[in-house]
């Protein structure tokens, strides 16, 4: 399984050889990284299998983008709108609604990527909604944005999960972090092996 970070807060996944795209290209909302150009292109050179947006922020989705892979490959991209268990090529995808950070109802789901190795995408979740998630089995891997590793608490809350890995996206660009952000998620997170802050275009293999 490999996971290449190509949006502020989106990868792409590989398991077993079928490509599943997470948030996985998004324009610019300061101080967020967009999807930069030499990536989107490759992503639109070679289509992933699977398409998926947890919501429909700026920030973790493009609709250009998203229209363009319905027309040119006639397959749908998956959405926010309900909670559902699909299956795919050999892979399952539950859809999990799970609530948005902040004091937000704006519709948002969560993925869970089943194949030989399994994978939660939190997307924007909040970190109190990781309790919600006990009774599906614990993955792999966990992807969460920064605001679920910026305190003490939270990194504990994520540890809880069970993951082998933990992923953390949604980080800005070191020179536009007035809120230093970085700061925080790097003192909570200094002694801990298993987690990861991949930078734009990185490949992690696990
Ligand atoms: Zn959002």
């Amino acid at each position: 399984m490999k996971i290449k970070r190509t949006a502020n807060a989106g990868v792409l996944l590989t398991i077993s050889g079928e490509t599943f795209l997470l948030d996985g290209v998004c324009g610019e909302v300061y101080p967020y990284m967009k999807t930069p150009q030499h990536i989107r292109e490759e992503i639109e050179k070679n289509y992933p299998d699977n398409v998926l947006f947890t919501h429909y922020h700026d920030d973790h989705y493009d609709k250009a983008f998203a229209k363009d892979y319905e027309l040119k490959t006639l397959r749908s991209v998956i959405g926010p709108e309900s909670q559902f268990v699909k299956g795919t090529n050999g892979a399952q995808i539950i859809s999990v609604p799970t609530r948005h950070i902040g004091k937000s109802d704006f519709p948002h789901v969560s993925f869970i990527i089943k194949k030989e190795e399994s994978v939660w995408f939190m997307g924007d979740v909040s970190a109190l909604a990781l309790k919600e998630m006990k009774n599906y089995e614990k993955p792999d891997v966990l992807i969460v944005p920064y605001a679920c590793v910026n305190t003490l608490s939270s990194v504990k809350n994520v540890k809880a999960v069970g993951a082998k890995t933990i992923v953390v996206l949604h980080l800005p660009e070191r020179e536009k972090d007035e809120y230093k952000l970085w700061d925080a998620v790097e003192k909570c997170t200094e002694n801990e092996e298993n987690i990861f802050i991949p930078e734009m275009g990185e490949i992690i293999k696990f």
